[in-house]
């Protein structure tokens, strides 16, 4: 679906991403771990065309994406982003912060757009809330919000950008078990986490990423159980 070459970013004298490499299967679930400032935001924002690459391939179902005269958004729609922070929009329910873009894109009627959207609602358990606004939802149920706004776009991929780390602890679960429930439905997902027990049980593959390179990728037992070079033994050791 996706695969990434060489693919380098600098801002300023900094270079950030150093020749990442990375190809992503249908149905594969992905985490990018590495230490604060590696690069895994950068990388992910990329991928969606939100920061040009200097160097370096992205090719997305078929295409080469980063050539300068690709529009972008055509392409971020069929690449879901989920942040940290949620972005609904305040003054509208969840189900319109939800209707809000498949509408307009799609130039479909709301109405038309509802009985799907309702179906995603049920599938993460916010039938519900959809008439509630934001400040009515918990953190939990505003970033399932979030996560059903993007897949009301029925993107291709999904890349998700420490989607938990906003939350209290007691509301990480119900949003780790939509991304699980997200990945029994094959989903394609690129996830940057700090969420180790995540990744170790859920990850069909794990990209350790240290100074804006790729130090280290294999399946969880080979990351977390005999991490292969020093520095990615170092990270380990200092989260595990
Ligand atoms: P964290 O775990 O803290 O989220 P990260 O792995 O996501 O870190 P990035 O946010 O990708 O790391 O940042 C990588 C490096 O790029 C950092 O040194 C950061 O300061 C730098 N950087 C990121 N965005 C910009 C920007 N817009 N302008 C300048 N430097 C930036
Ligand atoms: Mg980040």
């Amino acid at each position: 679906v996706l695969r990434l070459s060489n693919v380098t970013k600098s801002f300023g004298a900094t270079q950030v991403l150093r020749g990442i490499d990375l190809e992503v299967n249908e149905g594969e679930m992905i985490c990018l771990i590495g230490a604060s400032g590696s690069g895994k935001s950068t990388l992910l924002r990329t991928i969606n065309l939100l920061e040009p690459i200097d160097e370096g391939e992205i090719w997305f179902d078929g295409q080469d994406i980063s050539l300068p005269d690709v529009a972008p958004q055509p392409i971020r729609r069929k690449i879901g982003l989920v942040f940290q922070s949620f972005n609904l929009f305040p003054h509208m329910t969840a189900v319109e912060n939800v209707l809000l873009a498949p509408s307009r894109v799609f130039k479909r009627s709301k109405k038309d757009l509802l009985p799907e959207v309702m179906q995603l609602f049920e599938q993460f358990n916010l039938k519900d809330r959809m008439q509630a606004y934001p400040d009515q939802l918990s953190g939990g149920q505003q970033q399932r919000v979030a996560i059903v706004r993007a897949l009301a776009m029925r993107p291709r991929i999904m890349l998700f950008d420490e989607v938990t780390s906003a939350l209290d602890p007691e509301l990480v679960s119900e949003v780790l078990d939509t991304l699980l429930k997200l990945k029994a439905q094959n989903m394609t997902m690129i996830l940057a986490t700090h969420e180790m027990g995540f990744a170790r049980e859920a990850a069909d593959r794990v990209c350790v990423l240290d100074g804006g390179k790729i130090i280290e990728t294999g399946t969880p037992d080979q990351i977390f159980n005999a991490p292969q070079t020093k520095r990615a033994q170092a990270f380990l050791a200092s989260v595990l």
